[in-house]
């Protein structure tokens, strides 16, 4: 058992010795280490210390940052195999996954902010005026358990870079890596107090975070529910807020796509991390005379997903984060067949031989209506809705016919026509035709699904203010 009892504040290691919080291995249960559940009190000192930073690492030099991020970034590397095992047991995603996408990712981030900087203009001219951009001030980062690291590294990176200090509260279900995050950035150059761990509840140490007139700007990742917490709370002083939230996104299959392709490609994302994924393509949306063909192809896609362990690496469904969030998927799938839909594959169970640990099998529903509650909000689990269309016009109304906006996917023969059906989807992303992921591209939400945008330049710009001096 990972004992945890400790908290990162002003450069030190602090040890706790109140309440603690249990931390779960998703594939089993069992208790895996323990992390303070820790007051307001713990959460005001590391908001000062992050305070008292902030007026020398405001004036660092650009290659002072550069200097930390180079031996943040070898240390990502250097430890990405304990990362990748560490979220691997917490989240329950597949080994083979979680090393190239929760370890490896924030490795990545760290590396295209590193090529990004050096040409980051902090300062630009405009007619007689100088543009200048400076460090918004003490930043509260908030964020959620299912890509544990990355979320951080999404914010931490750009903040420090941008000459902020952080407090960091991490998810109290998957905060390991975020202790290991801390240890490689004390053995940094990163002088004292510009980036503070404070672990505990929501309700507690976040609620101060958040409330708190030092902190200057709450990034924040997860729920739309706390988001909207947070939005209120900022309003009352007028924090700077970036929030990445919720999703239901929609994958639209025009009907010259290569239906297989299309099927396979919205099957493989939705059913990542088991489901955990705010981008999850939820919703498939396909021609009414294809629905059948779909529902067939969907099933075969996911009897293909093998269940079971997740440090095993053939394993490709692995389990869901806490025994919380399985029983809320549960819940979803005996609602979608109270709401009339077809169950094509799965049902609110565990699958076959995974009896202990937070399984949920893959299920898929058919003739699922656009306006019922599994259509319309978010599950974060294993379970795909194919909806039929009547024409193209129908299937953009369905598509943006939910709260959320964040990601999407369109698929056709005619790259030229995905791509005009694409500048219609009221959302923050959209693949086309299984376009990849690209780091470089920013990413964020319409709507519910938040406010501001990560990655690149874009994730930089979240953490500056603007002053222009009129010479
Ligand atoms: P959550 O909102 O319950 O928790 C997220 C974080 O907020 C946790 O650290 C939690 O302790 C903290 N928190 C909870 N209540 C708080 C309060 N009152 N004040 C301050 N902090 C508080 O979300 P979750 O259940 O951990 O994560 C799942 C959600 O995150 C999903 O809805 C998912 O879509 C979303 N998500 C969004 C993105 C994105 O980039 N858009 C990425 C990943 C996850």
């Amino acid at each position: 058992m990972n004992d945890l009892s400790r908290n990162y504040i002003n450069g030190q290691w602090v040890d706790w010795s109140g309440d603690t919080l249990d931390v779960h291995e998703a594939g089993t249960g069992e208790v895996i280490a323990r992390v303070p559940s820790s007051g307001r009190e713990e959460m005001e000192q590391a908001i000062a210390a992050a305070d008292r930073a902030f007026e020398s690492w405001s004036e660092s030099t650009l290659e002072q940052r550069i200097k930390v991020l180079e031996q943040l970034h070898a240390g990502l590397k250097e430890r990405s195999g304990e990362i990748a095992e560490t979220i691997c047991r917490e989240v329950g995603m597949p080994i083979k996954l979680a090393t190239a996408i929760q370890a490896g990712l924030p490795a990545t981030i760290t590396k295209s902010y590193l090529k990004l900087l050096p040409d980051f203009a902090f300062s630009e001219q405009s007619g007689t005026s100088e543009v200048q951009y400076a460090p918004v001030g003490v930043v509260g980062c908030i964020t959620p358990w299912n890509y544990p690291l990355h979320q951080v590294i999404l914010k931490i990176v750009p903040a420090i870079a941008a000459g902020c200090t952080v407090v960091l509260k991490p998810s109290e279900i998957a905060p390991q890596s975020a202790y290991i995050l801390a240890e490689i950035l004390d053995g940094t150059d990163l002088p004292k107090g510009v980036f503070n761990l404070v672990c505990g509840l929501g309700q507690t140490v976040g609620d101060t975070l958040i409330k708190h007139p030092d902190v200057r700007m709450v990034s924040f990742t997860g729920s739309t529910r706390t988001g909207n917490l947070i939005a209120h709370a900022a309003a009352d002083d007028f924090k700077r807020i970036a929030l990445e939230m919720g999703g239901k996104s929609a994958s639209v299959v025009l009907p010259d796509a290569d239906l297989g392709a299309a099927v396979k490609g919205t099957v493989n994302n939705c059913l990542l991390n088991s489901g955990q994924t705010c981008t999850a393509l939820t919703r498939l949306l396909v021609p009414a005379d294809q629905h059948d063909e779909a529902c067939e192809l969907a099933a075969a896609a996911v009897a293909k997903m093998t269940p079971g362990n997740p440090l095993e690496e053939t394993t490709r469904l692995g389990p869901l984060a806490s025994a919380q969030q399985r029983d809320r998927v549960f819940d979803y799938i005996r609602l979608g067949i109270e709401e009339g839909a077809t169950l094509v594959a799965g049902g609110p169970e565990a699958p076959e031989g995974c009896d202990q640990g937070y399984f949920v099998k893959a299920t898929v529903f058919g003739n699922v209506k656009p306006d019922s509650r599994i259509a319309q909000e978010e599950i974060f689990g294993p379970v795909l809705s194919i909806i039929p269309y009547q024409d193209e016009a129908d299937a953009i109304r369905i598509a943006n016919g939910t709260e959320y906006g964040l990601s999407g996917a369109v698929w056709s023969a005619d790259q030229d026509k995905a791509k005009k059906v694409a500048s219609k989807l009221r959302t923050g992303q959209v693949t086309v035709n299984g376009g990849a992921f690209n780091p470089q591209a920013p990413f964020g939400g319409f709507g519910h699904s938040g406010i501001g945008r990560e990655f690149g330049k874009w994730g930089l710009e979240e953490f500056l203010e603007v002053r222009s001096l009129q010479l």
